[in-house]
């Protein structure tokens, strides 16, 4: 059986991946899977039942039992993966600056790694998948051919996180994100880097569908 594509988008927080993963996941007909919404599923969870988020082991101690689903549904024309806790996708509330501050502690934990690579693995049960994240061509999907890294310079993503109403210390994150022993950030070996500081969503999801549709068409 002919092995699902699994196209990975990784970058610094705000570059666009979730716009432009969501474009390229609509033009193609993959399904889209917001890794990130993952890690800031168990930081609200954590936050609701109270688990001290500096306490790693407590933190992974929740993620060994937490109850979840994995579920593909379809909106607008986009198919995308959500993770279900206790039958529920907190989709507003994992974007609350209460849980995205919680979010890169939860995301340093090597056991919680672990298990979102399993889980993350387990997408392609859906099909051919677009995902983004941080080390997703690095390690969830490395033998994959599709790999990608978005980056902008951070006063442009810093303005984009303001017009979209959201105060957030990037750098910080960024720095976080990548100085973790355990699956930091970084590009992987044989990704395409894009600076999208001067170009548009539709300029950059053009270029990742181009290059895409260029290196299917190799593969023939
Ligand atoms: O992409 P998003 O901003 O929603 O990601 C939230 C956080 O989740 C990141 O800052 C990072 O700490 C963590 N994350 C990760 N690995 C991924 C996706 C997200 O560590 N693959």
């Amino acid at each position: 059986m002919k092995q699902p594509i699994v196209i990975a988008i990784d970058g610094t927080s705000a570059s666009g991946k979730s716009t432009n993963a969501k474009l390229v996941a609509k033009a193609l007909g993959y399904v889209y899977v917001d890794t990130g919404a993952m890690y800031r599923t168990l930081a609200w969870y954590c936050l609701q039942k109270r688990v001290d988020l500096h306490d790693d082991n407590a933190v992974a101690a929740l993620c060994r039992k937490w109850k979840t689903k994995l579920e593909c549904v379809e909106k607008n024309g986009l198919r995308a993966v959500h993770l279900l806790v206790d039958g529920y996708f907190p989709e507003k509330e994992i974007r609350t600056s209460e849980t995205t501050a919680a979010v890169a502690l939860v995301a340093q934990v090597k056991k919680v790694r672990v298990w979102m690579k399993r889980v993350q693995r387990d997408c392609i049960q859906f099909g051919n998948l677009v995902m983004e994240g941080r080390d997703i061509g690095t390690n969830i999907f490395p033998e994959t051919e599709f790999k990608f890294f978005l980056d902008a310079k951070l006063e442009e993503r810093s303005a984009r996180r303001a017009a979209d109403g959201v105060q957030e210390n990037l750098a910080e994150r960024d720095r976080r994100d990548s100085s973790r022993a355990t699956s930091p950030l970084m590009v992987a070996l044989g990704a395409k880097v894009i600076n999208n500081s001067h170009m548009t969503s539709e300029q950059t999801s053009g270029l990742l569908i181009a290059e895409i549709q260029k290196r299917l068409a190799e593969k023939k």
